[in-house]
């Protein structure tokens, strides 16, 4: 009874820590999983918060760049065109170094003055080129018809001499030049070409002489290569100085061209330096005519677009009345006049007709051109300052105006242009996995994906210069939330699992060290409950033997004698009981110590049966002892094999009925020695075998009792056994008896 309660209060005990434990496990992993569900799935929004802010920040921050940007830039041409001319200017917006970022102002500029009228790019037109006097019609007829060059060149000298008007005499200078290099004389054509080219003061020449300049000084190159020192870098080099050059001055090599000539000079000078052998040396010169030939390009396609001011004034009615009434006039005098080839004078009045049609045509348009607002006007109507738009000429251009002292100033950018600003202000954007697309004010891509995947995930403005417009932010990589999300929820994951597995690792490992903490306490119990209860009976025995003989009630001599054998017996017992108890102790305190020593196992054997002798002597045993001769050493605690020994021994007396029968031998098996102890007792079950070396077990505990034992001896005899690396075990079957084996290793 006693021992159920003991159970009941140790199990109970286990249940309340195992209870504990769970909570203390399972409460926190539970409270852990909730909050882990949680946050896994709002990780999506938080993740889609987190880049809203982040990119609103730099959607932000790229406006904020495009105004300093523009500003920065503005200003900078405010400060350029103050006390410049509109040529100037021109060439200063086309120059990239003037941006501190390295890149162009602007790709064409145009200026208008304060009543619309065009000051920069030049057209041509204003001057009538057509009208040469009368005295070059001989010069030509000699030049052309009757190849008489030398009176040709007399001719044309002539002309130039007498004329004070520059566009008449430079023409009769060009027509000079031409004879003497067709007469041969390439020395002087060159003398004469360098002086009409480069020998004349440049800045008050017409359009016309302009384009009379530029092309003798592209004759000039010509010249020169044929001449004997041929063409020098240093003739290059004033071709195309002069077609990059804006600015007027005292320098030579520079000329007012209206933008035709200075696109012709350009396109001359790029192709002759190119094919010259100095082409290499002159690579800054080239990189600034290619800049300034696409401005000048660029320049012309806006006004054929949005320039029709000019073409109107040209074409004013008055001149194109006065050519259709000449023409006219002349088809009549033709018609009166009587024709040997008729066919020629069909011919004539034909062209005539068809250049009078022509005329009429262009009449009728610059009429309507006229009649109308000018193409720019009406531009500039629906298009605010400082404001970006896209324009309606053949290359992608957009363009922004500004007034700045009076005059009206159109700054063109090409689309390519523009998109190295955003690039150049996005600030790494796309390197964050996002692609940023800009819309202008018509909801056209001006830059970026020209066809997203998906809708726009975050908009912004694009900043003052840009009104309308917009920059979105598109994911490259359309999953990047799921993924993004997917990972912190593994981290999540991880780490829940992680913190778990701490959580259930910490319990298991209390669990354990609380249950090994109670199977101690219950070991002790057991212990004092066993120790008390074994030593009970032998003192109760002995205290009643002594009384008897204090009390003088025996019978005789004999009987005391008997009694005091008894008393020894007795007091035998408790002593072997108490060794024992004394050897589990230490065992169990870890304070056994071993005198290891090389020892001979038959020495161990017949110690073991000397030992059970006498005991074994009495009643009906036998007993046999079988120790062959050559055996080899082993490394034991005698005294403490010898307990092994005896112990067995004991049990085997113990446990076994009458005619008893009880070997002890010892042989060598692979390199071991072994001691074995059988009898032919009451043998032991399958089951039991496992259990017999545990501490306090008995098989039958009534038989344990009777026969004097209390569930150690086999333990201790393991634990010794143990300590010399060596194995014990049994071989028994119910009531046919048991062989306990005992091997330890040979040698040391
Ligand atoms: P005890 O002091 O009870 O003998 P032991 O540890 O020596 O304790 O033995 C444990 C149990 O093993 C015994 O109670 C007994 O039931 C069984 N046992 C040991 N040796 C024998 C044997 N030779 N024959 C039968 N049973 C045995």
């Amino acid at each position: 009874m006693k021992a159920t309660g003991k159970i009941t209060a140790g199990q109970n005990q286990l249940r309340w820590v195992v209870l504990l434990l769970a909570i203390a496990v399972i409460l926190p992993t539970v409270c852990l999983l909730w909050f882990m569900s949680h946050a896994v799935r709002n990780e999506r929004l938080a993740v889609k918060q987190k880049l809203t802010d982040v990119y609103q920040q730099r959607l932000d921050r790229l406006s904020q760049r495009l105004d300093n940007l523009w500003s920065d830039r503005i200003n900078s041409i405010g400060d350029k065109v103050a006390g410049h001319g509109a040529i100037e200017i021109f060439g200063l917006f086309a120059s990239r170094d003037d941006d501190v970022r390295g890149l162009k102002l602007c790709d064409a500029a145009i200026v208008y003055d304060s009543n619309d009228k065009l000051l920069y790019p030049v057209t041509e037109g204003k001057e009538d080129a057509g009208q040469l006097p009368d005295e070059f019609n001989k010069a030509w007829r000699a030049e052309f018809i009757e190849e008489d060059f030398a009176r040709a060149t007399g001719l044309y000298e002539q002309i130039a001499d007498t004329s004070a008007e520059d566009y008449v005499r430079n023409s009769a200078l060009m027509g000079k030049v031409r004879c003497l290099r067709k007469s041969g004389d390439i020395e002087k054509a060159v003398s004469q070409c360098n002086d009409l080219a480069y020998g004349q003061s440049q800045e008050v020449v017409n359009s016309s002489s302009a384009s009379l300049m530029a092309n003798a000084r592209v004759l000039l190159v010509e010249l020169k290569a044929q001449t004997e020192d041929g063409l020098g870098r240093s003739d290059v080099q004033k071709l195309i100085d002069s077609a990059i050059n804006y600015t007027p001055g005292n320098d030579s090599v520079f000329l007012p061209m209206p933008s035709e000539t200075r696109i012709f000079l350009l396109r001359k000078a790029l192709e002759i330096v190119e094919k010259s052998q100095w082409a290499e040396q002159f690579g800054p010169e080239v990189l600034r005519a290619k800049e300034l030939l696409s401005t000048e390009e660029l320049a012309v396609e806006f006004l054929n677009k949005y320039g029709s001011v000019e073409v109107a004034e040209s074409w004013s009615e008055d001149n194109a009345l006065k050519m259709i009434s000449s023409l006219r006039v002349l088809l009549k005098t033709i018609e009166g006049v009587e024709w040997n080839y008729s066919d020629f004078a069909e011919q004539l009045r034909r062209q005539i007709s068809i250049v009078l049609d022509s005329y009429q045509t262009k009449q009728a348009a610059a009429l309507a051109a006229t009649s109308k607002q000018s193409a720019l006007a009406t531009l500039l109507e629906s298009w605010p300052e400082d404001s970006f738009r896209r324009l309606d000429i053949p290359e992608e251009v957009f363009g922004v105006h500004r007034t700045m002292g009076g005059r009206i100033y159109i700054l063109l950018r090409t689309t390519e242009a523009l998109r190295s600003d955003f690039s150049l202000c996005s600030d790494g954007l796309e390197e964050l996995g996002v692609s940023c697309r800009i819309m202008d004010g018509s909801g056209i891509c001006v830059s970026g994906l020209e066809a997203p995947g998906e809708a726009a995930f975050l908009h912004a403005p694009l900043g003052k210069f840009f009104p309308g417009w917009r920059a979105e932010i598109h994911f490259s990589d359309v999953d990047i939330f799921e993924r993004t999300a997917n990972r912190q929820r593994m981290i999540y994951i991880w780490a829940g699992l992680l913190a778990i597995a701490v959580m259930v690792a910490a319990g298991l490992l209390t669990a354990k060290a609380i249950g090994k903490q109670i199977k101690i306490n219950k070991l002790k119990n057991d212990f004092i409950a066993t120790v008390s209860h074994e030593l009970k009976t032998p003192l109760a025995s002995m205290r009643v033997l002594v009384d008897t003989l204090l009390e003088g009630s025996y019978r005789d001599q004999q009987q005391v004698t008997e009694y005091l054998e008894l008393v020894s017996k007795e007091n035998e017992r408790l002593t072997g009981l108490i060794d024992n108890f004394l050897t589990f102790s230490r065992m169990e305190r870890n304070k056994q110590a071993f005198a290891m020593a090389r020892t001979s196992p038959a020495a161990i054997a017949r110690d073991a049966g000397e030992a059970v002798k006498t005991k074994f002597s009495k009643g009906k045993c036998r007993f046999e002892v079988n120790i062959p001769d050559d055996l080899p050493d082993v490394t034991a605690d005698r005294d403490a094999m010898v307990t092994v020994l005896v112990n067995l021994l004991d049990n085997a007396y113990k446990y076994s009925y009458d005619n008893k029968r009880i070997e002890l031998s010892v042989f060598s098996e692979d390199g071991s020695v072994c001691f074995s102890v059988s009898d032919n007792g009451a043998g032991i079950s399958r089951r039991s075998t496992k259990r017999i070396f545990n501490r306090f077990y008995q098989v039958d505990r009534s038989l344990a009792r009777r026969a004097e034992g209390c569930g150690l001896g086999l333990s201790i005899a393991k634990f010794i056994v143990d300590a010399h690396k060596g194995t014990i075990s049994v071989e028994s079957k119910p009531d046919q008896g048991s062989t306990f084996t005992v091997k330890l290793p040979a040698g040391n």
